[in-house]
């Protein structure tokens, strides 16, 4: 299933399986994944309206990829060396024995996309957004898990410091619209081209040599393969040997140089505050020049809500042409817990309007219809159910929050009225049938009514 099995198994050993009392259902999701309750979903939706909102304001389509792609896609860009690519991924066979793997990010994915439906042939840059789960065989913890999803975008065919600058503002600018920009501060680094990056890596290897013994058994392998890789290490021990370790900043040829300062000349002009973070490389080999994430300071790289950068080979990697592209993603949970920790309210649309109680048959018969006609003019109601006394059915009405309940009752079937009860104030007046469902819209309020309108603009 996974590559390094017993490895994996080894790194999940001290995690606790989750087992209850006997009290516990018999079937559970598994480790990692979650349900998305409705209360969630409020946060997702207003997420995805908001990152719909920016990208289309600035020219981007959206795309969705498959949920797995040829194994090859990935192993390719991501790197070996990697943890994702390492241990994260879920791979498996088909019944034909062919490699796939479920997507552990989307980039790779679009630039598979890109190419297989010969983008380069629209006006280029070609943008691109996407808001879709992914799945890592991460190490279930806050902000980590198993399923995720993750809102990104890509700029693709260009390369100009101005479109760093562009996609790195984008990024900002939803999380200002999130509520959540001020609790954010973006890290931003530049690894350079393809040939410096191979004198710093000579470097870094010069510079680990003979204190490989601080380093974990994770990070000598790292060591092996990719030495950069030790500088995304997670472990305290390495951390500290990174801080001395030789900086990127001394290794970049005059013309990243040049390309990053231009980038933070527009960055400062623009009032975004940035820290430059000399470690920063990312989870994957695939970038090149300008790489950023946005941290909370107070909980550090662990938890990164996004990032991005440039990655100006990965389309050559795949067979394409050479193409330059920069990209950004943010993890949505983390998003969400962000809004949560720093208490951004969702306004929800899912609240009742109305509740209909009824005693009898001959009610229950009249206010099928009535809810029906209530829906259709904008009001959300429901009720018309059960046979208990009317008070009973209030009750209900009170746990589903409905502002207003309409009552119709022996008496009411026989004049022909309804109650109106203000379930707030606890008053209720009656009127007549004809006249109850304008009443109510009058209460409720024109503003307030819920309406879809199939001619609106398409929402992507
Ligand atoms: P980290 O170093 O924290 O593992 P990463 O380098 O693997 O992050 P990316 O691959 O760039 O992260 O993913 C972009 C964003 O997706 C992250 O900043 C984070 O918000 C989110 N993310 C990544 N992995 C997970 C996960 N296992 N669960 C939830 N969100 C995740
Ligand atoms: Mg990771």
């Amino acid at each position: 299933m996974v590559n390094d099995q017993k490895h994996i198994d080894e790194y999940f050993e001290t995690e606790e399986e989750i087992e209850g009392e006997g009290k516990t259902p018999p079937f559970q999701t598994p480790k990692g994944v979650h349900d998305i309750l409705p209360h969630d979903h409020e946060f997702h939706t207003y997420i995805k309206k908001i990152v719909r909102h920016r990208s289309r304001q600035a020219g981007f389509k959206r795309i969705s990829t498959p949920i797995f792609e040829f194994t090859e896609v990935f192993k390719r860009t991501i790197g070996e060396a990697t943890d994702i690519v390492s241990k994260e991924m879920y791979t498996f066979e088909d019944k034909k024995g062919r490699s796939l793997t479920l997507k552990p990010e989307g980039t790779a994915s679009i630039c598979r996309a890109y190419i297989q439906h010969n983008m380069k042939d629209l006006p280029q840059p070609v943008e691109l957004f996407y808001y879709e789960p992914h799945f890592r065989y991460d190490r279930p913890q806050a902000g980590r898990y198993r399923q995720f999803w993750q809102y990104g975008f890509e700029v693709i065919g260009e390369s100009d410091p101005a479109l760093d600058v562009q996609s790195i503002l984008l990024a900002y600018k939803i999380f200002e619209d999130l509520g959540i920009a001020h609790t954010l501060k973006l890290q931003i680094n530049n690894i350079g081209d393809l040939n410096s990056r191979k004198v710093y890596v000579e470097a870094l290897r010069d510079y680990y040599f003979g204190k490989e013994r601080y380093l974990s058994e994770e990070d000598k392998i790292r060591l092996q393969k990719n030495p950069l890789r030790v500088l995304d290490s997670k472990y305290e021990d390495t951390i500290i040997l990174n801080q001395s370790a030789p900086k990127f900043k001394d290794f970049i040829s005059p013309e990243s140089q040049a390309f990053h300062e231009e980038v933070l000349e527009y960055l400062t002009d623009l009032g975004i505050e940035y820290t430059e973070n000399n470690s920063l490389v990312r989870g994957l080999d695939y970038y090149n020049q300008t790489v950023y994430e946005f941290w909370d300071e107070k909980k550090g790289a662990q938890n990164s809500v996004g990032g991005g950068g440039r990655y100006d080979g990965l389309i050559e990697m795949l067979g394409g042409q050479p193409t330059p592209a920069i990209g950004f993603a943010m993890g949505i949970e983390r998003v969400i817990a962000q809004m949560k920790r720093h208490k951004v309210r969702v306004p929800s649309k899912d609240d009742l309007h109305v509740f209909v109680a009824q005693l009898g048959r001959e009610a229950k018969k009249i206010c099928i219809p009535l809810i029906n006609q209530l829906r259709d003019r904008g009001v959300r109601s429901m009720g018309a159910l059960g046979k208990g006394a009317i008070k009973n059915q209030l009750k209900i009405a009170d746990k589903f929050k409905a502002p207003y309940c309409i009552l119709i009752g022996l008496t009411e079937v026989r004049d022909q009225t309804a109650i109106i009860r203000n379930m707030i104030k606890g008053s209720q007046r009656t009127v007549k049938m004809s006249e109850v469902v304008d009443e109510i819209i009058k209460s409720v309020g024109k503003e307030n009514l819920d309406f879809y309108n199939p001619q609106d603009p398409i929402d992507l």
